[in-house]
C-alpha cells in the first residue's frame, strides 16, 4: 500500500536518510533502530511531510506528490505519542477532530473500541492516566476509518502492565500498521517484518521471527542483547565501542567486533538466510 523506493532524505540539504526501500505490506512493519537513526525522519516521508531528495514514496501505483491527497490523509493516520494531545482540549474534542460535525455521535463508540468508558469524552488529557491518553490517541487516528496506522514509540511511555494492555489493542484492530520502536518486543508481537536502521541506512529487514532468532547483523543482534530495563531509557547497541558511524565503507564497522579489512568497502544489501542484510561478515554472524 505505500512503498519508499529508493528514498533518500534529510534536512537543509544534508542526507540522514539514505537510499531506504521499504515496503508496508500485510502484518505490520516494524522499523527499529536506536536514537538519531533516521526512523522518524523515514515516517514524516510515509506521511508526506517530508519530500524525499532523491527517490519516491509509492501509495498503490502513484507516488504520494500525485495522490489523492484527501483519501491518502483518510488512509494513512499517524498516532503521535499522547503527550501531544492538546490539554485544553476535552477528550472528545480531540477525539472528534478528524470528523465531520455530523460524525461526532460516533465519539463514545470510537472511545468503546479502544477500551475506555464514554463518560471520559468530558475530560481533560490531565485528569486520565498515561494508557489512557494513548488510548484517546489510537481512537482519534481510528475515527476517519484508516487502512494504515504510523505509530511512533506507541508505548515507550507506559509502565509494563499498561504497555502490554495496549499491545493487546494494537493488535486486535483490523489496520495495517507501520511501528517505530527501539523495543524488540513490541515488534516480536506485532510486525510479521521488521527493517533495522543504523545511522540512516537499512541492515538488516525480514521477517521479524528470523531477525530475533538469528540475527544476521552485527547490529541487530547488539541491539537484541542490549535487553532494555523495566523502566530504564531506550537500550542503546554498544557493540564493541559507541564510537559514530564511520563516514566510508561500513557504517557500523568502528562499532563493530567482527570489523575486517572488507569493511572498508561499504557492504551493499544482499539475501542471506532468508533476509537483506548488509554485512560482509553476515556468514559469521549468523555462524555464531
Ligand atoms: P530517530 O527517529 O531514529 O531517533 P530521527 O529521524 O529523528 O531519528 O533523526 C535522524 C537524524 O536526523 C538525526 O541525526 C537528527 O539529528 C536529524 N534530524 C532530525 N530532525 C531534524 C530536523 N528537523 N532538522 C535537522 N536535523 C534533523
Amino acid at each position: 500500500m505505500l512503498r519508499a523506493e529508493g528514498v533518500t532524505l534529510g534536512y537543509g540539504g544534508t542526507p540522514v536518510v539514505h537510499d531506504v526501500t521499504l515496503d508496508i505490506t500485510e502484518g505490520g512493519v516494524g522499523l527499529i533502530g536506536e536514537s538519531g537513526s533516521g526512523k522518524t525522519t523515514l515516517a514524516r516521508a510515509f506521511l508526506g511531510l517530508l519530500t524525499p531528495m532523491s527517490g519516491n514514496i509509492w501509495y498503490g501505483d502513484q507516488t504520494l506528490k500525485k495522490a489523492d491527497q484527501r483519501r491518502f490523509r483518510k488512509d494513512v493516520q499517524p498516532v503521535f505519542q499522547a503527550e501531544a494531545l492538546d490539554p485544553r482540549m476535552r477528550i472528545g474534542g480531540s477525539v472528534a477532530e478528524g470528523l465531520s460535525r455530523g460524525e461526532r455521535h460516533r465519539v463514545p463508540e470510537l472511545l468503546r473500541q479502544v477500551g475506555l468508558a464514554p463518560e471520559l469524552a468530558e475530560r481533560r488529557p490531565h485528569q486520565l492516566s498515561g494508557g489512557q491518553r494513548q488510548r484517546v490517541v489510537i481512537a482519534r487516528a481510528l475515527a476517519v476509518g484508516p487502512r494504515l496506522l504510523i505509530l511512533d514509540e506507541p508505548t515507550s511511555a507506559l509502565d509494563v502492565t499498561v504497555q502490554a494492555r495496549i499491545l493487546d489493542l494494537l493488535a486486535s484492530l483490523d489496520t495495517e500498521r507501520l511501528l517505530i520502536t527501539h523495543n524488540l518486543a513490541v515488534v516480536g508481537r506485532l510486525c510479521r517484518t521488521s527493517h533495522v536502521l543504523f545511522a540512516g541506512r537499512v541492515v538488516e529487514a525480514g521477517p521479524t521471527a528470523e531477525l530475533l532468532d538469528r540475527p544476521a547483523h552485527p547490529y541487530t543482534l547488539a541491539l537484541r542483547d542490549a535487553v532494555p530495563k523495566l523502566g530504564g531509557p531506550p537500550p542503546v547497541a554498544r557493540g564493541r565501542t559507541e564510537a559514530r558511524p564511520a563516514e566510508t565503507g561500513c557504517p557500523f564497522r568502528l562499532r563493530c567486533p567482527l570489523a575486517a579489512a572488507a569493511c572498508e568497502r561499504a557492504p551493499a544489501l544482499r539475501e542471506v538466510a532468508g533476509r537483506q542484510v548488509a554485512c560482509h561478515r553476515a556468514e559469521d554472524v549468523l555462524g555464531g
